[in-house]
């Protein structure tokens, strides 16, 4: 490897000189704060709201990182993973000109994303049984190429790729590598973010919406070098991290025993559910999963889909996607909400036998 982070930075943002907050300028302990324009006289509907948040989001950081077992410097968050994944194509892409390699099936944002930021895809379709083309993906990387996206668990085939289908592509890729591990807590295999000090171009996407339960409140996070954690913390919004969610973050982290509780319960639930759901016959196949959904195969997914909005139950049709012909993606619900959907895959068999 042959990784320069400054060859592959944009150059408008290598030396950009970030906004200063009224709170960096002075960040004593002062008690009359006339600095930052905000209202003294307190909040309208809420108490207490009046003072912009911590624009570096310190305790919430350092209670992370006691958590991962990771120093704060390498942790950026984000307004979600989604805000961490806009950032790495500003700080890495250069519009009209750099690209970022995919492999698809996966998640929509990466492109949406690449788009939005006029950056190309270029795409390295998984092979059967969702597996990476590592040869393929390799020789798909050219000079303008800046970041490649793994998803692992990858959404929406649920599975996690083997550590060879992986580091082959940090050895030898001088760019990025995005590791997006939002399901990573549902799953068997250990994080990438052990491999962080040996990898100085791996980037690793974790978040507070599924596992933690916490969607609503929109907290990613990136884990990277600190020199990459900065370059994304240079450009993000100052306050990109509302202070209600810093706080509920931090409630969160206070309450692992809940967080391993449902952890537990999900992982029960989807093993019940993906035993009903091989006991019906007119579906062919429940893929493994790693996540906290199920990818099934059916004979007739847009007849299911259409039967199942009927009865009040929407999953996602994921039939035209690559590789998963006849594919619908079951979030698992509540042991009620699963009991639920299985008696209506139910009658929908009786219905048409
Ligand atoms: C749900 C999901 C995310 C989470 O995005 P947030 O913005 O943190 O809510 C990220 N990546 C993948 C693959 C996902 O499925």
């Amino acid at each position: 490897m042959n990784f320069e982070l400054d060859k592959i930075i944009r150059p408008n943002i290598r030396n950009i000189k970030p906004y200063s907050s009224a709170r960096d300028e002075y960040t004593g302990a002062a008690s009359v704060l006339l600095d930052a324009n905000e209202n003294s006289f307190g909040s309208v509907g809420s108490g207490n709201k009046n003072r912009y948040p911590d624009p570096h989001q310190n305790i919430l950081k350092q209670k992370i990182g006691e958590f991962k077992n990771i120093a704060p410097d390498n942790i950026f968050l984000g307004n979600g993973s989604d805000e961490a994944i806009d950032l790495i194509f500003r700080a890495f892409c250069v519009p009209g000109k750099d690209k970022a390699i995919i492999m698809p099936p996966t998640y929509g944002m990466y492109k949406v994303s690449a788009d939005i930021n006029d950056v190309g895809i270029v795409e390295s379709p998984l092979v059967e049984g969702f597996k990476t083309d590592l040869q393929a993906t390799l020789s798909l990387i050219g000079k303008n190429t800046k970041l490649i996206f793994i998803c692992s668990p990858n959404n929406p085939s649920a599975n996690c790729f083997k550590e060879n289908e992986i580091m082959p592509i940090l050895e030898n890729f001088n760019g990025i590598v995005v590791v997006d591990e939002a399901y990573i807590d549902f799953a068997d295999s250990p994080s990438w973010i052990t491999q962080l000090e040996k990898y100085p171009n791996l980037v690793v996407l974790q978040t507070f919406s599924k596992a933690w339960g916490l969607a609503n409140i929109r907290l990613g996070m990136a884990f990277a070098s600190k020199e990459i954690c900065k370059i994304l913390d240079n450009i993000k919004p100052p306050y990109n991290i509302n202070g209600h969610t810093q706080e509920v973050g931090l409630k969160a982290l206070q309450n692992t025993d809940d967080y391993n509780k449902m952890l537990r319960d999900i992982l029960k639930e989807r093993n019940i559910l993906e035993t009903e759901l091989n006991k019906l016959d007119f579906v062919q196949k429940v893929f493994p999963s790693d996540a906290n959904f199920v990818l099934a195969k059916f004979n007739e997914p847009k007849r299911v889909y259409n039967f199942l909005v009927g009865e009040n139950i929407i999953v996602r049709d994921r039939s035209t996607q690559h590789l998963c012909e006849g594919c619908l993606r079951i979030t698992v619900g509540t042991k009620e909400e699963n009991a639920v959907l299985v008696s209506a895959l139910k009658k929908f068999n009786e219905l048409n036998n």
